[in-house]
Parts: structure tokens; C-alpha cells; sequence
């Protein structure tokens, strides 16, 4: 019994997921390469007493490390060395894809071609000669299709007859390059050979296209050896300049142009048989007449996108609530088990109120997921990300950033959670990091109760207008920073749109079930760990220092009297008016304590700061409690207002309360709105956008967005107080 390791390669979309899941089932792993995210896919499969251990490569288009995928594709080869490599490729579209597989080729490493998608080919009515194409390539080559399953078990006894024939001893194919090209390459795979120079990861020849090619992660590595490799950079600029001269060309783009004048003459040599009329009007031409046409794309797209997540608030409502319904019994429980002391408050509010608040999101983030892997495995999203380029490119972002907009509240009430793992559609790191920078700008779910509340104090009959403007003023702000971050911090060249576009094609089940339980698992594990960790924190934050033993003893005598009224006396409205003193001392000595704690100290601190914009000391702890979580601040409002107030017997609504209050004003409050909306992201999110690019930026996030939002805020309060 032997013990292989395989790795699938191919250009996106080509299906290579799809022939994983169907040879692995679910025997899968999937985790992340150290330090990026990109996705780490490997699976297992018992085959004829073989053990293969397949490894499910990031989607590239070639092996020079354009792209994170491609510099991982391309590591794990070298680093890894497994024995072979099954290269999926999109028969209907060979010309193009085998691009990528000159390049294995070309690296040496062991190549079997997975000729996927034949069933399009059959109906599309093409031949392919496959044991032709096979020759000229001189490596195997099987038809599968990977939907279905055909041709898994001759593509598994392909491997493992390829992996004993090889026995993972590379083979570099030597293609030229022409007379301009060519000689330079010779001298340089000399001056490679004779220093070892590399020559232990890659072949010679290998290295010196790369060097042509400008490939920075191999001068990086090639530092080691200064001196080689400051003979090679020398060698590729003299051609630059003499190709630039002599061919108005770059040696990268001749090498380009050899290598797929290689793979059209292999191919016109009776390989491909293409069909002499368009025998079949082609669906998806069809379809993007219509889905991608000029005006009703953009509008179907609009509909499409708003539909998805109004289903997917409507649908996730109920099991949310049932969840919340669930983690409030196990509160209740906690709190009727354990008596009462630090232990049941840490318990209660710092574990179960924080986890369960995040895994109450968990049937919400699935259902979108549900949507969102249907769209992408159908096609659709990339017509979106195709309409929406040419505006969001002006902003130094991507097509495919609309949708974490949309899910992190861009027609309001969504939830940046989601939506900046949404991000991940984004091949580019840096459109991607402006994308999740920018995403928690949107109005979630969780500031939305906040301007209800403050639209309804101080601006009951514009109601719409202001929710309108809100949501607008997020999606400038969205746009403004993203330029703004583009030119100066995450500078650099935008992406070209290469990506092309897939045929539309019916999801499979078994492919939207596990891209959504892959995103929803990594979710759950966050709760349990790192989301545990700062929920503790922040508990710590809001309940120490606790009260001192004096200040207690007030609160208890204060208490007993009352309640030694209550026993006294028999009258039912003097017992209402006691009963609800009582309760007001209750809520009275929570907010001391809240005052005392590390948070509330913090709150009166920063108040003299904070008037600026016009926010009291409870508005502050508010707002630092909205960290944690922006529901919090409503609730933390809601506690402070119900204290000062003398006539308890009549209930009063928060928003009328805050309205009397003289410290509130409607410049206040607008400007209250526009910090909600703009101040650093609630941790859940921090946490997310950390684990999607770094540490570093998400407290970058934190300090920025807070920073923005307090200038805007306080901006507007003062000319607000001069005008009004
Ligand atoms: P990857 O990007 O290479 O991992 O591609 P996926 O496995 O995600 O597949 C892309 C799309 O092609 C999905 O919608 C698949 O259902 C579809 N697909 C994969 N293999 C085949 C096939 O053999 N025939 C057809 N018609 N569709 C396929
Ligand atoms: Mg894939």
C-alpha cells in the first residue's frame, strides 16, 4: 500500500472542486495556508489499496505569482512536491486552459490532464482527439465530467499509474521562445546551473523564465546568492531594453504569445474538431443578451441582489429568534442555578449573552451563504461583478465588492459580519482589504434601532427621508475612503478584470451544501475561541472595579427601608409607587456600578472630549459598550435614561425621555447618527476582518473609522449649534 499525494490544478472554474468533492466525498480538510486566506483544501481516497491524498489547489491562471493563488499553487508544488498533478481543465475552452498546463509542463513536474466539462463538449458538438492531444503533449490525458462522475476511475487508475511509471521525478519541457528570447534564455540557465542557484527548489530553465518573466517572489528568494542573481536581473533588462527596441514588446508578453502559438498549432493539428455551423444557439449567450444587457442588467441585478436579502433577513428570522430564545433559556437557567455573585454575572452576561449574541447569527450567515454559493456556482456573480467594474474601479475597487456592501447593510439592515467574509470572492488583496475596510460603513441591522430611536426623538415626521439619507451617506462614505485609502495606504495597480465569464450552469447540491458549511464551520469556530475570549474581556471591562463595600451599604439600607414600607403598608397605590422606587434603585445602583467599572470611567473621561460632538458620559459608555456590540447601545441608553427620571409611575417612552433631555438637541443627535454609522466596526466584526486580512487592520479599522466618524460628527454638532 502506498501513500501519494496529489494535488488538483486548474484555472477557476474549471470543475477541479467539483471532481474533489466527487473523489474525496467527505473525506475533506479544508483550513488556511499560514498567514493568508487563501483556502487549504486537502482530501483522501481509498483506491485499489492505495491511500491518495488529494490536494485541492487554489484556482490560477499561470505559475508566475501574479495573484496569491498563484504564489500558493505554485509553493505547494515546489515545497510540497507532490508526486502528480491532476490539471482539470475546461475542454470547451482548451486553448485557454492550457496555459496553465504548459506551465506544469513546463515546471516538469508529472501531469495528467483531467479533460473536464465533456458533456458541454459532446453537446456543443466538438471533437476532441484525446489520445492525439495526449501525444503532442507527451502526458496522459482522461475525459471527465466532473458533475457526474464520469471518468473518476480511469483518472484514478491514471494516477496511480502515472505515479508509479514517474515515481515524481520531474521532467522539464523545453519550449522556445524564438531568436530574440531564446539565447539570453541558454546563457542564463548556464550561469544557473554552474552557481546551484535554486537548482535544489526548480529546473534551470524554469528559474531563468521566471527572472525574464519578473517573477518578485523568485528574486526575493534568490537573494541568497546576491551575486547570481544580480547577473540574471542584468541579463533580463539588457533584453527588456532590446525587445522594447526591437519588438515594441516585453519579454513576458513574447513569452506569452510563444507559449500559446505552442498550444494553437498542437491544437489546429486535428486535435479539436469544431463544429461547422453553430449547431446549438448557445444558452448562455442567450441569457446575458438579457442578464448582462445595458439596462435591464444593471436593473435585474438591483432586484436580484435585494430579493436575496430580503429572504435572507425573512428566513433567518425565525430560527435567530429560536436560538436567541434557546441561549435565553440557558441564561435564565444559569442565573436560577448559580447563586448570585461575580460568578453568575460572568457566566450569564460575559459567556452566554456574548457567544450565544454571535451564534444566534449562525442560521442567518448560513441561509445568505445558501444564496450566495447558488449565484457564484451558477455564474451569476461573476455578470455582477462584471456590471458593477467599470464604477466601482473609478473607487479603487472591484465589481465583486458590491455584494459585501449589499450583506453588510447597503439597502439597510444588513450585517458586516457576513459581509466581509463575502469579501472573499475578491481575487486581489488589495480591492479585497479596501472592500472589508469599507463594508462595516453600512447601515447592519444593529445601528438601525439607533436612528429609529433618534430619528423618533428628534425627527418623527421625516422619517424616510432620514433613513434614505443615512443609507446613502454610508455608501458615499463607502466609496469616498476606499478612494481615498487606494491612493495613499493600500496604493497600487487595480486588477485587470481577467476574469472571464463561466457559462451559466445549474448549481449541484453537493457543491452549494458544502461551499456553505465550509464558511458557516470557520464562523462557529470563532465563536468558540477567539469571540469567547474578548466576550470575557469585555465583561471584565464593564464590571470592574466593582462597587465598594460603602457604596453597596447605602444602596441596601436605601433598600431596606423600602421594602420594610412595602411589608408595612396595605394600600395597593402606595405599594405600586414603592415597588417601582424599588426598581429604580435597582436600575439606579447598576448604572453607579456601570459608572465605577473600567467602561464607565472611561465614559466620564472622555467626555470632555466627546462634547465636542455633543455626547454626554452615558451616551459614551453607550457607545463603547457598541463596540462589543451595536444592539448594546440601545439597551445602555435605555438603562441611563430610566434612572433620573422622578415620576417612574408613568412610563415613558427612551425616545421621549431623550428628547427632554437638555443635553440632546437635533444636531445632537444627527450628529449621534453619523457617528453610529461611521465609528469602529463591533468586535464580531473586528474579529472577522482580522482572521480576512490581518490584526494589523483591523485595529487600523478601529482607530480609522472612529477617527473619521468623530471629525464628521463633531463637524456637523458645531455647525448644527451656530445654525440652530
Ligand atoms: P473550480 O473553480 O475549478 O473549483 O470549479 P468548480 O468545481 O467550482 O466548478 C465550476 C462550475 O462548473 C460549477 O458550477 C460546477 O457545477 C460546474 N461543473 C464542474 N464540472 C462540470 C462538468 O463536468 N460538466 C458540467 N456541465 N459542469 C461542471
Ligand atoms: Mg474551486
Amino acid at each position: 500500500m502506498t501513500d501519494n499525494m496529489i494535488a488538483f490544478a486548474g484555472n477557476p472554474n474549471a470543475g477541479k472542486t467539483t471532481l474533489f468533492n466527487t473523489i474525496t466525498g467527505s473525506r475533506q480538510h479544508v483550513g488556511n495556508y499560514p498567514g493568508i486566506t487563501v483556502e487549504r483544501k486537502e482530501g483522501s481516497v481509498q483506491y485499489k489499496d492505495n491511500k491518495l491524498n488529494i490536494i485541492d489547489l487554489p484556482g490560477c491562471y499561470s505559475l508566475t505569482a501574479y495573484t496569491q493563488e498563484e504564489l500558493v499553487a505554485r509553493q505547494v508544488l515546489v515545497d510540497e512536491r507532490p508526486s502528480l498533478v491532476v490539471n482539470v481543465v475546461d475542454a470547451t475552452k482548451l486553448e485557454r486552459h492550457l496555459y496553465l498546463t504548459v506551465q506544469f509542463l513546463e515546471l516538469g513536474i508529472p501531469v495528467i490532464l483531467a479533460l473536464n466539462m465533456m458533456d458541454d463538449v459532446r453537446s456543443k458538438g466538438i471533437t476532441i482527439d484525446i489520445p492525439a492531444l495526449s501525444q503532442a503533449l507527451d502526458c496522459p490525458a482522461i475525459s471527465t465530467v466532473a458533475r457526474s462522475g464520469e471518468g473518476k476511475d480511469q483518472l484514478l487508475d491514471q494516477i496511480i499509474d502515472t505515479s508509479s511509471a514517474r515515481a515524481g521525478k520531474w521532467k522539464p519541457l523545453k519550449l522556445s521562445y524564438g531568436p530574440d528570447i531564446d539565447p539570453a534564455l541558454d546563457k542564463m540557465e548556464q550561469i544557473i546551473a554552474d552557481n546551484a542557484f535554486l537548482t535544489d527548489r526548480y529546473p534551470a530553465r524554469w528559474v531563468a523564465i521566471k527572472y525574464l518573466e519578473g517573477d518578485e517572489n523568485l528574486h526575493e528568494q534568490g537573494e541568497q546568492s546576491a551575486e547570481t542573481s544580480q547577473q540574471l536581473i542584468k541579463i533580463a533588462d539588457d533584453l527588456q531594453v532590446h525587445c522594447q527596441k526591437t519588438l515594441n514588446s516585453f519579454p513576458e508578453a513574447i513569452i506569452a504569445d510563444y507559449r500559446y502559438g505552442f498550444i494553437h498549432s498542437l491544437l489546429r493539428k486535428g486535435v479539436i474538431t469544431m463544429p461547422s455551423v453553430e449547431s446549438r444557439l448557445d444558452i448562455t449567450d442567450n441569457l446575458d443578451k438579457v442578464l448582462t444587457h445595458k439596462v435591464l442588467g444593471p436593473s435585474l441585478m438591483m432586484f436580484l441582489l435585494y430579493a436575496m436579502f430580503q429572504v435572507t433577513f425573512a428566513l433567518g428570522d425565525y430560527p435567530m429568534q429560536l436560538l436567541e430564545a434557546i441561549f435565553g433559556f440557558m441564561a435564565d437557567s444559569a442565573t436560577a442555578i448559580i447563586p448570585e455573585g461575580h460568578l453568575q454575572s460572568l457566566i450569564v452576561s460575559g459567556i452566554i449573552d456574548g457567544v450565544g449574541g454571535v451564534l444566534s447569527f449562525v442560521p442567518l450567515i448560513m441561509i445568505m451563504f445558501v444564496m450566495i454559493a447558488f449565484l457564484e456556482d451558477s455564474g451569476y456573480m461573476a455578470r455582477v461583478a462584471y456590471m458593477m467594474d467599470k464604477v466601482f474601479r473609478i473607487f479603487g475597487l472591484h465589481g465583486s465588492s458590491v455584494m459585501p456592501f449589499i450583506i453588510s447593510g447597503g439597502i439597510a439592515g444588513g450585517c458586516a459580519v457576513p459581509g466581509v467574509m463575502a469579501a472573499r470572492t475578491l481575487r486581489s488583496p488589495r480591492e479585497k482589504l479596501a472592500t472589508i475596510l469599507t463594508a462595516p460603513f453600512m447601515p447592519c441591522g444593529a445601528k438601525i434601532p439607533v436612528f429609529l430611536l433618534l430619528i423618533g426623538a428628534f425627527f418623527a415626521d421625516h422619517r424616510p427621508l432620514i433613513m434614505f439619507s443615512i443609507t446613502l451617506t454610508a455608501w458615499v462614505m463607502a466609496l469616498i475612503v476606499a478612494k481615498l485609502l487606494r491612493s495613499t495606504l493600500i496604493r497600487g495597480e487595480s486588477t485587470p478584470f481577467v476574469m472571464e465569464l463561466p457559462p451559466y450552469r445549474w448549481p449541484t447540491v453537493q457543491g452549494v451544501m458544502i461551499h456553505t458549511w465550509e464558511r458557516t464551520w470557520e464562523y462557529i469556530k470563532k465563536a468558540g475561541t477567539v469571540i469567547l475570549a474578548i466576550s470575557i474581556l469585555l465583561w471584565v471591562a464593564m464590571t470592574f472595579p466593582s462597587q465598594t463595600a460603602d457604596q453597596v451599604a447605602v444602596f441596601d439600607s436605601q433598600r431596606e427601608v423600602l421594602e420594610q414600607q412595602l411589608s408595612q403598608s396595605t394600600d395597593p397605590d402606595r405599594n405600586q409607587t414603592v415597588t417601582a422606587q424599588l426598581e429604580q434603585l435597582g436600575q439606579q445602583q447598576s448604572m453607579e456600578a456601570l459608572k465605577n467599572s473600567t467602561a464607565g470611567r472611561m465614559g466620564v473621561m472622555l467626555e470632555p472630549i466627546s462634547q465636542l460632538a455633543g455626547f454626554n458620559w452615558r451616551t459614551n459608555i453607550a457607545l463603547i459598550g457598541g463596540v462589543a456590540a451595536k444592539e448594546v447601545i440601545v439597551s445602555t441608553l435605555g438603562t441611563a435614561y430610566s434612572i433620573g427620571d422622578s415620576d417612574a409611575g408613568e412610563s415613558t417612552s427612551l425616545a421621549m425621555r431623550i428628547a427632554k433631555d437638555p443635553t440632546w438637541s437635533k444636531s445632537a443627535a444627527i450628529s449621534a447618527i453619523l457617528f453610529v454609522l461611521l465609528y469602529a466596526p463591533c468586535f464580531v466584526t473586528i474579529v472577522v476582518m482580522a482572521r480576512e486580512s490581518s490584526w494589523k487592520w483591523a485595529c487600523f479599522a478601529l482607530i480609522f473609522n472612529t477617527t473619521i466618524a468623530f471629525a464628521l460628527a463633531t463637524l456637523v454638532y458645531q455647525i448644527g449649534i451656530r445654525i440652530a
